[in-house]
């Protein structure tokens, strides 16, 4: 008998060899590989007749009636064999390799199907090299199928895991957990039949149907938690004693640039909250930009004043370190007579336990860190305000951890995702949500440009001259160190080429995830400092580093970033009061890179997010991924807004009638979810 909890070496022909493979997947038990879904699917073109609307490099199958015999010949030692075929006029070369033998199996005036990539043969023919030749029967049976096709790894073939988790798939019969009811008002497969669609799909419509089914698993199972884990706003009378503020006017006073409408409307409304009558939890939306982090130390200052701690954590040491910095100004700035303390992974463990001690003790202060804020060591005396910077970055859980540090502290939660308030109001629950939809108004639009890689010297003399002007810039690589496997740009071999083209004249730094936080926190304070003038940096600067003084981004291989990605990376730029650049590095081979196309002409998230909506298509299955926070590995937030709302009803519904899901009929479900957390939050 199988249990999905049994390692993959349990399989069938699956030794340590093939289940060190799996491993640098992460795919260790049954479990994991029945999850693993494929990428995408092959799919069998619709035979054509005519090359009309045909591009060169596509996919197609040509049927033709052949009227030549094929000829073999010898070049060297290949054995070649050629076939010439006409599709309406047009001279179509068939060429193959080392198959002698398909001399024979073609018989002269009759229908073939020519599956295979059509290319240029010169000017007035065309070729097709190694086509799979199928009668037209056996074609109209592979126009049905539909084939899975797996993320891979070296070593792993695909048809070594389509086989594998074939084997599971046929030998393990997955327990339906939701009510038989349920299934039929919404029109929902069944958990076992969609588990076996959707690797290996009957039809293209099945396929469908196995995914829908699969992502409201995902939704169901995420306000599950969400619901079962969450405090009630009910439950927590506001008892904290909020009376003064001094500090914060003080504060606001002293700005030294008036706070935009949105920042304004943001801060009476958390204000209001202050006052109210039950501790809340907010979300507070705003685009890259808009000023979030000032909003923070303003409510974090009130808080502070009136004898109680406030907390914020960002998902990176470089922006927990960045904010530090931030904070320590403006206590300067504004001679407050509060401390800020920095808790990150990578203080040694007795600067560690001195942060505890602090924590623990009744100093009222302002605490900056990372998620090292929610280990269990870390214990606060009180607690008053939370908050998580970039929460897209973030899980739902950790967002919970965070709250639950204090007896009650009142949450704020920060986010740049664009999401409309609709799907917000139904992610977030029974949050209350602030929107920030300005901008500071002195700052000017970003100027937008996407070029091709014989154009990059040209962009580093536009990036000589805007440095000559005092300005600093980024350039993004998608890589740490050169790889076997792309020829993407690596952040090492860069750094050395821009240091040899600028010579002595432009300082260059370096900056990637695997340098130590030492280093990173060194090279990110030069930066700040403009000891130095560009900086070649990984996406490790994605999220909330804010140097307004760096005018120009240069991203290489910007095809290859997601667009949510491009626009945050963007967002680096822009941030002070001079005009700013974006260049974006095209090294497709495509004339024109759609994604790039609309990130070029929009610096607007919202606008952003739903042009990548649209751009993909009915096969697209995969989430659009704009959001760590839900994680989720078919599901999109967007495209399958309308399963969520059911999701998110349902959920409600059974809750209601049985909130700790304690009644028999419901065992199943509560089996499933403890499975499934077993396997996704092992990080936590
Ligand atoms: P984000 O919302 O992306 O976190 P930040 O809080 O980092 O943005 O703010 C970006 C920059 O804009 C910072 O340098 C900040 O000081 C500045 N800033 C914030 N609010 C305003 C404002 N109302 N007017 C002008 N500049 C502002
Ligand atoms: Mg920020």
């Amino acid at each position: 008998m199988m249990i999905l909890e049994d390692s993959i070496k349990t399989l069938k022909g699956v030794g340590d060899k093939i289940a060190g493979f799996y491993e640098k997947l992460s795919l260790k038990s049954l479990w994991d590989l029945l999850f693993y879904f494929p990428r995408t699917y092959l799919e069998f073109p619709k035979p054509i007749d005519s090359l009309a609307d045909i591009c060169d490099g596509e996919i197609v199958a040509l049927r033709i009636c052949i009227q030549e015999s094929p000829k073999n010949r010898k070049t060297g030692k290949m054995d070649i064999t050629t076939l010439n075929t006409f599709v309406e006029n047009v001279p179509v070369n068939m060429v193959w390799f080392r198959s002698p033998y398909i001399k024979s199996q073609l018989n002269l005036h009759n229908t073939y199907i020519f599956y295979g990539v059509i290319k240029s043969d010169g000017p007035y023919r065309k070729k097709m090299e190694q086509p799979v030749i199928y009668t037209e029967e056996k074609y109209a049976k592979e126009l049905l199928s539909v084939q899975p096709i797996y993320g891979l790894t070296k070593g792993l073939s695909n048809n070594q895991i389509k086989k594998n988790v074939s084997d599971i798939v046929n030998s393990l019969e997955m327990e339906e957990f939701l009510p038989n009811d349920l299934l039929k008002k919404r029109k929902l497969e069944s958990f076992s039949y969609a588990l076996k669609q959707i690797h290996f799909p009957n039809t293209f419509d099945s396929l469908c149907q196995a995914r829908q089914r699969l992502v409201y698993n995902e939704f169901f199972a995420f306000f599950l938690n969400m619901e079962m884990t969450k405090t009630k706003e009910e439950d927590v009378p506001n008892h904290f004693k909020l009376l003064k503020n001094e500090y914060y006017q003080k504060c606001l006073d002293g700005l030294p640039f008036a706070l935009t409408d949105g920042q304004k409307t943001c801060l009476s409304e958390v204000m209001d909250d202050f006052n109210g009558e039950f501790v809340s939890q907010r979300l507070i939306q705003g685009d890259v930009g808009s000023g979030k982090t000032i909003i923070a130390f303003l409510l974090m200052t009130y808080m502070v004043e009136n004898g109680y701690q406030a907390a914020i954590m960002a998902p990176t040491e470089i922006l927990a370190t960045q904010h530090y910095h931030t904070f320590l100004k403006y206590i300067e700035d504004y001679d407050l007579p509060f401390e800020a303390i920095l808790l990150t992974g990578s203080k040694t463990m007795k600067e560690k336990r001195m942060v505890y001690e602090k924590l623990a003790s009744d100093t009222p202060c302002y605490v900056i860190g990372t998620n090292a804020l929610i280990q269990e060591k870390a214990n606060y005396d009180s607690l008053g305000l939370v908050i998580t910077d970039e929460q897209h970055r973030f899980g739902v859980k950790q967002r919970d951890a965070f709250r639950k540090k204090g007896k009650g502290p009142f949450t704020l939660v920060m986010s740049a995702t664009p999401i409309p308030r609709t799907l917000s109001m139904i992610l977030y629950g029974d949050m209350n949500i602030s929107v920030i939809s300005d901008v500071p108004a002195k700052r000017l639009p970003i100027k937008n440009a996407v070029i091709k890689q014989k154009d990059v010297p040209t962009a580093y003399q536009f990036i000589y001259k805007e440095i000559r002007l005092g300005r600093q810039a980024y350039v993004i690589c998608p890589l740490v160190e050169a790889s076997e496997k792309t020829e993407s740009e690596n952040v090492t071999d860069y750094g050395k080429k821009l240091r040899q083209y600028y010579q002595d004249t432009v300082s260059v730094g370096v900056l990637h995830g695997r340098m130590t936080a030492e280093e990173k926190a060194s090279v990110m304070e030069d930066f700040a400092a403009q000891k130095i003038d560009v900086l070649v940096s990984t996406t490790v600067v994605e999220v909330g580093v804010n140097v307004p003084n760096a005018s120009v981004m240069l991203i290489e291989n910007a095809n290859r970033f997601g667009l949510a990605q491009l626009h945050q990376l963007r967002g680096r730029v822009g941030r002070g009061e001079h005009q700013s650049y974006c260049i974006f590095v095209d090294s497709s081979k495509e004339d024109k890179n759609k994604r790039l196309d609309v990130i070029s002409h929009s610096n607007d998230g919202f606008y952003i997010a739903s042009e990548d909506l649209k751009l993909r298509g009915p096969g697209d299955f995969y989430g659009i991924r704009q959001s760590g926070e839900f994680d989720f590995s078919l599901g999109d937030i967007y495209q399958d807004a309308p399963v969520l709302k059911i999701a998110s009803e349902d959920v409600k519904e059974l809750l209601s009638s049985d909130p700790r899901l304690s009644l028999d009929e419901h065992a199943k479900i509560k089996e499933y979810l403890y499975h499934l957390n077993q396997h996704q939050y092992t990080n936590l």
